[in-house]
This record gives C-alpha cells, sequence and structure tokens, in this order.
C-alpha cells in the first residue's frame, strides 16, 4: 500500500449554509456527503460529512496549474504523480447545528472558511464559524470566495475587501483568499497549492498515549444477516495523538451506563481491534491526522447509530480520567455572533445551564459554582477529557445554543 494514498491530515470545511462547502468536498473527492435522507429533503447537511482525496501533480505545469484530484492532467492530458491524501470533515452551516459543527472542529487540522461570493461578508455563521475555529485553536486556514460564476469581477473585488476587513484582527487575518467556482471547477488547483501551503500534516509522536476522538460508530451488518456473518461494531474518527495498531486491546471512555442499586455509573468498555481501514483502504495502524474506521469485537448494538460519539478510544489504562463535573477556567467573548441581534455576553451565572464541548463530545451541565474567571459544571453525561483540555462554551440566548466563549480544563 502506498503511503501517499492514506490521509494523514484532516481539513475541516466551515462556513454560513448554502455557501458551498458540500459541493466543495464533492468537486474535490467525488462524493456527495449529505448521505441521509433528511438531508437530501432538506438540502442541506445535518451531520458531519467524511470524504477522502488524493492529490495529484503534473509535471509540465507551474504553480496551481500542476495540481488536480487526477491521474491524468486536465490540461496537457500527461500523467500526473500523488502527493498527498487528506480527509476532509464536512460541517453543516445552519445555525441551529452549531454543535455539530463544534464536535467536527475538534477534529480539524486546519479548515477552509468558505464564503460565497454572492452574498455580503459576513454572513452569521461565517462570523460564528470563524470564532469556532479561534477558540478551538485552529490556525491553519484556507479562506475560499466560492462561486464566482456568479458574480463579475469588480463584485469579487468588492466581495474580497469585505473579507479582507473581516478577518482583519482575527485568527485568520493572514490566511490566503482563494476565489473559486466548486460548481464549476474552476481555479481548483490553486485551492490544492494553497492548502498544501498552509494546512500542513500534523506532526505524528508514535511513542504518545494513543488517543482516538469518536465521531461516528456505526453497525455495518445488513438487516437479517446470518449471526455466523455477523461483524463487531465499528468506530469512526480520528487520532489526535499516539498509534492504535491492528490486533491491540482498546478502551473506550466513558463507556456504558450501567444501573445498579437506585445508581447510575458509567464503565468502560474494553474490546479488541480486528481492523482498520482509511478510507477505502485496509491499514495495519491508524495514526494522527486522517479519519480512520476501527472494527472492535463489540456487540454492534454498542456501536449503532453514533451512539459512541463524543468518546474517546486508546488503550487499556492510559486514557484520560472520566468526569462527570467540569471545573475550568473561563474566557468569555464580549459579544454574541452567529444571530442578528449581537446580545452584549453577560458573566455565567450560578444555575444556568450551557452547553459545553470537549474533544467530539458535547454535553449539557449546570453551572454550580462561579468565581472570577473559573466555573464548575455539573454534567448530564460524564466526559473523558485531559487537564488543559479546550472546552468551547455556548449558553442559551434567545432560545439558541450560542457559542459564547472557550475554558481550559483546570484539574
Ligand atoms: P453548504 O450548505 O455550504 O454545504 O452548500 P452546498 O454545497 O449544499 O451548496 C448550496 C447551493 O449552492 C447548491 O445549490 C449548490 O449547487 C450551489 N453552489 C455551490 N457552489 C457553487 C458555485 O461555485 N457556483 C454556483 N453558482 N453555485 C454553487
Ligand atoms: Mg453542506
Amino acid at each position: 500500500m502506498h503511503d501517499i494514498l492514506i490521509p494523514n491530515v484532516n481539513i475541516g470545511l466551515v462556513g454560513h449554509v448554502d455557501h458551498g462547502k458540500t459541493t466543495l468536498v464533492s468537486g474535490l473527492t467525488g462524493t456527495w456527503t449529505d448521505r441521509h435522507s433528511e438531508e437530501m429533503k432538506r438540502g442541506i447537511s445535518i451531520r458531519l460529512g467524511y470524504a477522502d482525496a488524493t492529490f495529484y501533480r503534473c509535471e509540465n505545469h507551474e504553480g496551481g496549474d500542476a495540481f488536480s484530484t487526477s491521474t491524468e492532467c486536465p490540461i496537457c492530458g500527461g500523467p500526473c504523480s500523488p502527493f498527498r491524501t487528506v480527509s476532509f470533515v464536512d460541517a453543516p452551516g445552519h445555525e441551529t447545528l452549531m454543535a455539530t459543527m463544534l464536535s467536527g472542529s475538534a477534529l480539524m487540522d486546519g479548515a477552509m472558511l468558505v464564503i460565497a461570493a454572492n452574498e455580503p461578508c459576513p454572513q452569521p455563521q461565517t462570523k460564528e464559524h470563524l470564532m469556532a475555529l479561534e477558540l478551538v485553536g485552529i490556525k491553519n486556514i484556507v479562506i475560499v470566495q466560492n462561486k464566482i460564476d456568479v458574480v463579475s469581477q469588480a463584485d469579487a473585488l468588492k466581495h474580497y475587501k469585505q473579507i479582507k476587513k473581516f478577518v482583519k484582527g482575527t485568527i485568520a487575518e493572514d490566511a490566503p483568499i482563494v476565489p473559486v467556482s466548486a460548481q464549476k471547477g474552476i481555479n481548483i488547483g490553486a485551492l490544492i497549492d494553497a492548502l498544501d501551503t498552509y494546512i500542513p500534516s500534523p506532526e505524528r509522536d508514535p511513542e504518545a498515549r494513543a488517543q482516538m476522538l469518536i465521531a461516528r460508530s456505526f453497525d455495518i451488518n445488513k438487516p437479517g444477516s446470518n449471526w455466523r456473518d455477523l461483524r463487531g461494531g465499528v468506530i469512526g474518527g480520528s487520532l489526535t495523538r499516539g498509534v492504535i495498531r491492528d490486533g491491540d486491546e482498546i478502551e473506550i471512555r466513558p463507556g456504558i451506563q450501567k444501573q445498579a442499586e437506585n445508581r447510575s455509573f458509567w464503565e468502560p468498555i474494553v474490546t479488541k481491534v480486528v481492523s482498520i481501514h482509511a478510507g477505502v483502504h485496509k491499514v495495519n495502524e491508524a495514526s494522527p491526522g486522517g479519519l480512520m474506521a476501527i472494527g472492535t469485537k463489540l456487540d454492534p448494538a454498542i456501536t449503532k447509530s453514533d451512539t459512541l460519539v463524543g468518546q474517546v478510544a486508546g488503550h487499556v489504562g492510559e486514557l484520560p480520567p472520566i468526569r462527570d463535573r467540569l471545573l475550568f477556567t473561563v474566557k468569555l467573548m464580549d459579544r454574541v455572533v452567529g444571530s442578528g441581534s449581537e446580545l452584549d455576553i453577560t458573566p455565567l451565572k450560578h444555575k444556568e445551564p450551557l452547553m459545553l464541548s470537549v474533544g467530539t463530545a458535547v454535553t449539557v451541565g449546570v453551572v454550580v459554582n462561579t468565581r472570577k474567571d473559573q466555573a464548575e459544571v455539573v454534567l448530564k453525561r460524564p466526559v473523558c477529557a485531559d487537564t488543559g483540555a479546550r472546552i468551547a462554551i455556548s449558553r442559551q440566548v434567545e432560545g439558541r445554543w450560542r457559542l459564547i466563549g472557550m475554558g481550559i480544563l483546570a484539574e
């Protein structure tokens, strides 16, 4: 198996609904990531979408012209060689789906902020998603100015200036802005070039304790399969560090909720890895960068329908603690972005409900303690997280969860 065909970086797609994220992934990978019936019906992404693409280079050209996703050069027809494979994480842009976007952002090594040129910039979720990247600490950003096929050159330039003004003073201030048409396939080579320069693959430390953030979990058996053919549960996601190998014993935390003597508690799951897939490729080990699917010996009832999303997998006894309360330092933004009325953000209040995103986990809790820049929250569902983990904080504003700041897990 050629290593170049195995993804080694996750690139997120973020931005306002309908600006062309799913179309762009489809243009780059040939995969339409809105697969679920509800997504087809409503024409919007609801879950996180995933697809891999291999980038190719033609030796006969320079710059953006040299790059494509094809083994034959789209310009001269000559042979191209593969040089990089990436996984895309396609986040939903609808304002009600921020929790899913935040969960996806935990997997992103870098992101494309997709901004449609035929609408004034910024739109509400253009702002909110950029703020999320900033809070989660995603610095490697490429701005994609999409839909240039439907605007005049003069309007595209005007829009470009709006983008420049919008990103000034933000984490994306120096990000390149690449004009494209995702639908017509215009300037995609230049985009691949920018991704190569600005979103490098993360460094690996194979010695680190493995940690996989689970973003999907499945039962891959067809209904009515013979028990003899039954295959174990599958978890999908990305390693943030370390290596998991075929045959390893792994633990999944927090695990399964159990009941005993009127008390409920969470019990970690221990199982064995029986297969690892990176996209369509079967591999012997999973390492950081790229989305992986790990087959286990678990009863598929445990993994079906994304039941394990937000949990963490690693080697037995090596995972961070399971926490049902979080103590963290708080940094709040000044104003709520993402909705029409940009209200001021007031300090956290005692007994206030919050939505907290930690890794791919999204959990709701109640504030039991606030003092100065610290807060303590009791969670409805526990999370598995290390001291120092970043926490995206959302609160109910006008009936919706809105991102208001970030926290760092204290102890
Ligand atoms: P998402 O919500 O950001 O994932 O947006 P989609 O990819 O679902 O696209 C929303 C709509 O914009 C669809 O009707 C697309 O066909 C259209 N669209 C996407 N990219 C382009 C483009 O480059 N040019 C034009 N004219 N339309 C586009
Ligand atoms: Mg979409």
